[in-house]
């Protein structure tokens, strides 16, 4: 049988569901390659949740170390970040 409905998608055969593998689990975070608006390479770590979250409340922000900018992220960016969550 297929789990490819996202919240039930929990590889317990890896012991991942301990803390219960639906709301507040951190198991299911993704790093994301992403470019500052100088250029500099970073990588954030989410998990769809908190990106939804922060997305939803406008907090939604990325800090480049390099050059410590703070910038948000275009609708094509958000596109993308959710292309790779429903991979997941
Ligand atoms: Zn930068």
């Amino acid at each position: 049988m297929l789990a490819l409905a996202g919240e039930t998608a929990c590889p317990t055969s890896l012991g991942y569901d301990q803390n219960g593998c639906r709301e507040g689990s951190m198991s299911d975070r993704i790093d994301f390659e992403i470019v500052c608006p100088n250029n500099h390479n970073q990588t954030v770590t989410y998990s769809q949740e908190e990106f939804e979250a922060e997305l939803k409340t406008g907090v939604l922000t990325f800090h480049c170390n390099t050059c410590d900018t703070d910038w948000s992220p275009s609708g094509e960016q958000i596109a993308q970040f959710r292309k790779q969550f429903s991979k997941e």
